[in-house]
């Protein structure tokens, strides 16, 4: 047998190929145990599809609004805006108004950190309509700005920061409040707390489908607790540690697996030990593993503000507010919202509304039902480039997709709704 040693002289590469050759059984065997370790590691995050599925359509179609007048819920519209958006605002309204809530008669309260002004109270009213209940509130100070743990100087030298960086709405303070007032107080104002539900509306949105039917009456009848139009993909600069923040409130609190998480994770490929060591990359949590980015976008919501009024996301917008991300990071209101529904609803508590289609920004939600085919394979929101002319179901009333808004590709909708069937 030929000695290990490194003879004088020798190149320590070629010894090391020498002692590689000498015990390649053992090197494959533990190549091979960490290959079957990440594989039985990824497959643990497989999200299970339940049957029958937890979370169909409250109708598809039209239905008529008229039969529907008598039953409603304590439930009110929210806008949070400037007075500089009112001619968005006044587009919001008259969609909602027009597609919706002139057959249902739903109060409006809007939101401002600042006095509004006459020529907004008077534009937006009339947009809602003649005597409707509208309110035009202000935001106390208690719920917009610095809560007195937050170094200021840290917080302004990170945003200048995330400025240089690009990070959109990084380096705008006011931005900053927008969002920890959206995760954590909106639904502790005053002009919100006689109501139950809330559905959330901003300037410049609008609605392309008819909406025929009480959506907080069925809510109330599902027993959902939270509701989506759609979900898609965060930017991760703006959050990167807020995953793992909130994967150590998990483990601290203790709480139970739930597929919801699950579907928020893409496991690593990456074998045990090692795998760790990926903990310290932005977006992971203490394992290693990513989050996928994913989260509802919550410009739309329609949720039932008891479960944020609960103890349990009190505690982790608490944790979350002492950590200071919502300054030192870009934390937003639509990741927090969508993380805290993932660790602590069940999905069956989830809706998604995929019989309406809506438009915030350039982007856009359409309507079609999966094809038979696409179901089968277990793609349940169908891509919509494709769906021109191949005779899919419009699950919506009266729809007219936008023709310039982009649409919102379906993939973080379709790992999600694995947890729904
Ligand atoms: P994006 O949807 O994340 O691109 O951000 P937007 O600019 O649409 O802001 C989100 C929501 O917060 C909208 O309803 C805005 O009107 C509102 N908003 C943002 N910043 C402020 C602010 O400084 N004051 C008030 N009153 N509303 C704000
Ligand atoms: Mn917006």
């Amino acid at each position: 047998m030929p000695k290990l040693l490194t003879r004088p002289g020798s190149h320590p590469l070629r010894s090391l190929s020498r002692t590689a050759q000498s015990h390649w059984k053992l090197i494959l065997a533990i190549a091979s145990l960490l290959l079957v370790e990440a594989y039985v590691h990824r497959r643990n995050y497989d999200v299970p599809r339940p049957s029958p599925p937890l979370d169909a359509p409250f109708y598809t179609g039209c239905q008529d609004p008229v039969l529907n007048t008598t039953a409603r819920e304590s439930a009110v519209f929210m806008m949070l805006a400037r007075n500089s958006e009112v001619k968005g605002a006044v587009s919001s309204v008259r969609s909602v108004q027009e597609q919706f809530n002139d057959n249902f008669g739903y109060p409006w309260v809007f939101l401002n950190d600042e006095e509004w002004t006459e020529d907004f109270k008077r534009k937006v009213g009339k947009a809602v309509g003649e005597g409707a209940d509208v309110k035009f509130e202000v935001i106390p100070k208690e719920m917009w700005g610095y809560p007195e743990w937050i170094n200021q100087d840290r917080a302004k030298k990170s945003m200048q920061d995330m400025k240089n960086r690009g990070i959109q709405y990084g380096g705008l303070e006011s931005y900053h409040h927008m969002c920890r007032f959206q995760s954590g107080f909106f639904y502790d104002h005053p002009a919100l707390l006689p109501y139950k539900y809330y559905w959330r509306v901003e300037p410049s949105i609008s609605f392309t489908c008819a909406i025929t039917y009480d959506p907080f009456v069925e809510m109330a009848r599902h027993k959902k607790r939270y509701g989506y139009t759609t979900a898609l993909w965060e930017r991760g600069q703006t959050v990167p540690s807020l995953f793992r923040k909130l994967s150590l409130f998990r483990n601290e609190y203790r709480l139970p697996n739930s597929t919801l998480w699950t579907a928020m994770i893409d496991a690593s490929w990456m074998p045990w030990p090692f795998r760790r060591m990926l903990a310290a990359l932005r977006n992971r949590d203490e394992r290693g593993d990513l989050w996928n980015m994913c989260h509802f976008w919550s410009n739309f919501e329609i949720a039932d503000m008891d479960f944020f009024r609960g103890d349990a996301y009190r505690a982790v917008f608490d944790y979350l507010d002492r950590d200071g991300g919502f300054y030192y990071e870009r934390w937003g209101d639509a990741p927090v919202h969508s993380l805290a529904a993932a660790m602590l609803l069940q999905p069956q508590e989830l809706h998604h509304f995929s019989d309406w289609g809506y438009i915030h920004d350039d982007l856009q939600v359409c309507t079609f039902a999966s094809t038979e085919q696409e179901k089968a394979r277990g793609v349940k929101i169908p891509k919509y480039e494709d769906s021109d002319g191949d005779g899919r179901k419009e699950l919506g009333c009266r729809c007219k997709c936008d023709d310039k808004a982009r649409i919102v590709e379906p993939v973080c909708l379709n790992r999600i709704g694995l947890t729904t069937g």
